[in-house]
């Protein structure tokens, strides 16, 4: 890895932070942001590297709570299981920072793995975290526990994507689920971490029920439940958004590609009801589901048809809200700054001094053109200049190889 003591001055930025703050220079050092203003002087005697942005967005990194970086599925037999994710998936998204996780399949996956890659992806130069578990109760851990997992851990912070009202469920009781939840509550507390129980909502009729009796007999606080997939169908929806006004529930929709006669809504759709509806902006997150499985099941249960995810879904999610007319600062906390207080990562999901320097630079339709995580450069103009230790370069003229 390129060590950090490059020093990075970006000139003229239209900043988002994600509230806008008008164009404004930005001087990057050893990882962080260290200054935000006008005219900014490179500071002297030391190495820096100027980027005149030219008035494009400046945006901070975006931020993925649900993906399957060691690859999701198996539902339709072995050769079903998605292969891994490599660095470019995430950086050509302008994801900087992401949260990986098991899904169906606990069996031939492993929690070891998903850590394994997140440590990975970190040396690679992206901020990489697990939920720990995956659809099955008792969950899948590493040390045996959830309550340790979160402690000991660095990468885990929290569990899941622990599945209710669906067939490929432990079908958990309330019990089950009110117990996990207090553990990650307690662990997060302990650990200083998210705590959080991220749960996978499937298309059962139950919905949200269980998370409303878990927090109508307990006291555990609506924090530790985010519920993901609420826009598979409108049904479902409106459940969130009522656990949403009702409990200050967080809950996530998935950048899923929506077929035609889908019962579901796009992420754009959701996020545009949302907003027109004046339901509570910082209870609403968007994830990807990258490198998961989206089947579509017949009447029997059975895998009609699949499709893998990308976290590519979340940028063209945002590029299509501002396509309708949304501003870049209404729209862009959905996929940054909420999901990082979710995950309570203070550090991420905005631009301010002392704040990580994951950045993304917009094209002029709001696409992904420039990546720097870590205050490193990893997207240039739209291609990679980093890559993952086996991901293959675009293949260069004879001569004119890298050296
Ligand atoms: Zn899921």
């Amino acid at each position: 890895m390129k060590s950090l003591d490059v020093i990075t001055l970006l000139r003229r930025a239209e900043i988002y932070a994600p509230d806008p703050l008008g164009a404004r220079d930005i001087l990057i050092a050893a990882g962080k942001v260290v200054a935000i203003g006008r005219d900014i002087e490179p500071p002297r005697n030391v190495e820096v590297d100027v980027v005149d942005v030219a008035g494009a967005p400046l945006v901070p990194g975006l931020v993925d709570a649900h993906v399957h970086l060691t690859g999701g599925g198996g539902e339709s037999g072995p050769s079903s299981r998605v292969p891994p994710m490599a660095l470019t998936d995430l950086s050509l998204a302008g994801v900087t920072t992401c949260v990986g996780l098991l899904g169906t399949d606990t069996t031939t996956r492993s929690i070891e793995s998903l850590v394994a890659r997140a440590l990975g992806l970190r040396h690679e130069g992206l901020s990489a975290f697990c939920w720990t578990g995956g659809y099955e109760i008792p969950p899948r851990t590493l040390t045996g526990s959830v309550r340790r997992d979160i402690v000991f851990v660095d990468p885990i912070i929290g569990a899941g994507e622990i599945a209710i009202s669906d067939h490929r469920s432990s079908q958990p009781t309330k019990d089950e689920i009110l117990r996990l939840a207090a553990d990650c509550h307690v662990a997060g507390m302990m650990s200083g971490k998210a705590g959080v129980l991220h749960l996978h909502v499937g298309d059962g009729e139950r919905g949200l029920a269980l998370i409303r009796a878990a927090l109508e007999t307990s006291e555990l606080p609506a924090s530790v439940f985010h519920p993901t997939h609420v826009n598979r169908q409108q049904r479902l929806f409106e459940e969130a958004a009522a656990l949403a006004v009702a409990s200050g529930v967080t809950v996530d929709v998935t950048a899923f590609p929506v077929e035609e006669n889908d019962p579901g809504l796009s992420a754009a759709d959701a996020i545009t009801q949302w907003i027109e509806r004046g339901l509570p902006r910082t209870r609403l997150t968007c994830s990807s589901d990258g490198a998961g499985c989206l089947p579509v099941f017949d009447a029997e249960g059975r895998v009609a048809s699949m499709d893998v995810g990308s976290p590519r879904t979340l940028a063209d999610t945002l590029a299509t809200l501002v396509a309708r007319g949304h501003r870049l600062g209404d729209v862009l906390p959905f996929f940054t700054s909420h999901v990082a207080a979710v995950l309570r990562l203070a550090t991420k999901g905005s631009i301010r001094v002392g704040g990580d320097a994951d950045l993304v630079i917009l094209g002029p339709r709001a696409e992904v053109r420039d990546v720097m995580a870590g205050g490193r450069w990893l997207v240039r103009e739209g291609a990679p200049v980093v890559r993952g230790p086996f991901e293959k370069a675009a293949r260069v003229p004879r001569g004119e190889e890298e050296s």
